[in-house]
Order: structure tokens, then sequence, then C-alpha cells
């Protein structure tokens, strides 16, 4: 912004009266940026402009959550939900049109990848997302929606700079968490960037033949060095790993792999985060009983890492974990 202000012959701190404009007062339209003079709004307006993603749909599920389903200038659809908890609010966005990841038990994953989200779009669903909310009322950001995000590695941390800068949305790393399938090369590099933000890495099963079944990315980067990897992504940052797992009924909750889980855990400071699997049509999954999730959340009580279950939101409009595939519905 600073550079294109000097190329037209204005100067420097115009840029922050612009970027006060944007992420202080919502405004996208150069016209009603009055701290500028005429003459630079009518220029800025003839040579930029601003686009947001537009909202096709928006469902709201019984318990509050709400998806969003926008379509991008090329006319590509995602989805952002908004889920409410208490004085909570975490919006989910997504990095990617689609997805390459090819995990088996994934509603994204069906869509194959389209293409990366630009470093705008990226940020703007933050934007509209603070739009249809009103101010002060996000407080977590998690990059779990569709897409890998370290599969767009450039575009992501150039948008959470964005999320962090305090002339833009001044958001605290400890609010902003990506949520990875294990992308090696890119969790050590990540690490480098000197990034603060937490992470999530998408375990799903402990035991390497049945996660390669779950999540083939497993075969290029294995159980063994995903672990070795994010140990020392650990000893760089600040914040403790989370592990995702999703409960997958007759399938990775007995007892072998609740072994094979308190082994993986048991030397890394960090939390489980356990749910249970949520139904997309046409997957040969099912969800496991109550009983079933409760015996193996309590064999995970050894652990001195925080365990949570994390009770599926807005599964009743497809806007929870894994369901959503930007159907216009
Ligand atoms: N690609 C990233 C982020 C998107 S997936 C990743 O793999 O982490 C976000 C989370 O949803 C992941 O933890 C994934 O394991 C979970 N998930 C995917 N499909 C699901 C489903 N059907 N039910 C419950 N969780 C699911």
């Amino acid at each position: 912004m600073s550079k294109c202000l000097l190329d037209l012959g204005e100067k420097e701190y115009r840029a922050k009266q612009i970027l006060n404009w944007i992420y202080n007062k919502y405004t996208t339209d150069f016209s009603e940026m009055t701290s500028l003079s005429e003459a630079l709004r009518i220029k800025l307006q003839s040579i930029l402009s601003i686009s947001i993603p537009t909202i096709i749909t928006k469902t709201v599920s019984n318990d509050g959550t709400t998806k969003y389903l926008l379509s991008l200038q090329d006319r590509s659809n995602i989805e952002m939900v908004i889920i409410p908890n208490g004085k909570k609010n975490t919006l989910c966005i997504s990095s990617q049109v689609g997805c390459a990841r090819e995990c088996t038990f994934c509603a994204t994953a069906k869509l194959g990848l389209n293409r990366n989200l630009e470093t705008h779009e990226i940020t703007s669903q933050v934007f509209l997302a603070i739009r249809e909310m009103g101010e002060d009322k996000l407080t977590n950001i998690v990059f779990m929606g569709m897409g890998e995000p370290l599969d767009n590695f450039e575009n992501v941390v150039k948008a959470i700079r964005i999320l962090q800068h305090d002339l833009c949305f001044n958001f605290s790393p400890r609010r902003i968490t990506i949520s990875t399938s294990g992308v090696i090369p890119q969790i050590a590099k990540l690490a480098e960037t000197g990034l603060k933000l937490k992470l999530a890495v998408s375990l799903n099963s402990a035991i390497q033949s049945k996660r390669e079944i779950l999540m083939p990315i497993s075969k290029t980067y294995p159980l063994s060095e995903l672990k070795k990897n994010l140990l020392d992504f650990r000893k760089k940052t600040p914040y403790r790993i989370t592990f995702e797992y999703v409960m997958i009924k007759d399938f990775n909750i007995g007892q072998e792999d609740v072994k094979a889980l308190l082994k993986f855990l048991g030397d890394i400071s960090c939390k489980l985060n356990v749910i249970k699997w949520n139904e997309v049509d046409d997957l040969p999954f099912e969800t496991p009983a109550t009983r079933e999730i409760d015996k193996f959340i309590s064999s995970m009580n050894v652990l001195s890492s925080a365990v949570t279950y994390r009770r599926s939101r807005g599964a009743d409009i497809g806007a929870a974990c894994g369901q959503l595939a930007a159907k216009n519905i």
C-alpha cells in the first residue's frame, strides 16, 4: 500500500489512513474515505478495487453455528463457518478451493484441488465475518475449513501476518490456529518464519498402516518422521501443539489404537482434541456410539496432556468438521 501511494506521488502516511478505513471502519469503498483528498479518492477508485467474496447462502444451525457459502471473483465457491460458544466466537476459514490431500473420511477431499486461495481471499473471509458479527466479537480464527493450509504456504503466511499486523486486524497469535494433515517440510519451514501461531495436527491414528488408509499423506510423510519434526517445531515455538483425532466406529478407537496413541503422545507436550466422525454421504465410515466414545476418552485419562472432546457443531447444516464441500444447497 505504501509503495502504491509513493508511486502516485502521495505521502506514506496516507497508507495508514487507508488501512484505518479498511480495518477499523470496515469500508472498502474509496469514495467513503473522507480523510483523503477528493482527488486521491477518485484516483484510487480508478486504479484499485477492494474485492470481498459474495455471500451466496448463509445457513444457521440449531446450535447457532453459521455456515457461509462464498463466491470468489472467478466464481469458485468456498465455505467459512462461525461457531459461537459463550463469549468465544471462532471463525473457521478455508485456505484452498478443494483440497489435494485425499483424506478418505473428509467431504472436502472428494472435490479434489481446484486452486489455492490468494492472500486477500483468505483475509477477506475474516473481514466479512467481522462485518457479519459486529466488531470485537470474533475471538479465534482456525484454518480448519476447506484445504490444506500448508499446501498454500506463502499466501497463508502472508495472510497471518496481515491478521496479526497492528494496523490491520491486530489479532493475537494465541488466537490463530493452523490445522495440518502433516506436511512435514512445510512444518519445518513454518518454524523458520518465526511467525507466532498455534499448530494443530490431524492425527486420527497413531498406527502407521491405519493412518495411511485415512490419510494417504502419511505414505509420503510417515508418523515417525512427523513426530520428530513436531518435537523440533515445539522447541522453536511458544505454544503447545494440538492433536486432533476423529473417532471412527470400529476403526481407530479400539485397544490397540489407544495403546499406540498414548505411546505417540506420551513425550510431547501437547493437547489432544477428540471429535466424533461427522457423517459424509457415500463414505464408508460410521460414527461410534456414545458408549464407545466415552470409553475411548476415559482411556486417555492417563495422559498428562489436556484432553478435550469437541462436540460437533453445525452438523445439522453440513457445517461440522469435514463436511465442507461448498455445495450450493
Ligand atoms: N487440511 C487440514 C485442515 C482441514 S480439515 C487438516 O487436515 O488438518 C479440519 C479438521 O476436520 C481435521 O482435523 C480433520 O481431521 C477433521 N475432519 C475431516 N473430516 C471430518 C469428518 N467427517 N468428521 C469429523 N472431523 C473431520
